[in-house]
């Protein structure tokens, strides 16, 4: 399976624009997870 960072950015709802893991939801929900924390898209919902 390829990486679809390009194809997942376009429909990225997170404010961080620097951020590296922009759009590798893979890497975003482990790093979040892994600080007890929901990423953006999931965030006040
Ligand atoms: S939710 Fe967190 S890890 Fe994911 S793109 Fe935004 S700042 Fe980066």
């Amino acid at each position: 399976m390829e990486c679809k960072k390009a194809e997942n950015e376009k429909k990225c709802v997170c404010s961080s624009d620097t951020c590296p893991r922009h759009g590798v939801c893979c890497e975003c929900i482990a790093y979040h997870r892994e600080n007890g924390e929901l990423p953006g898209c999931l965030r006040g919902k």
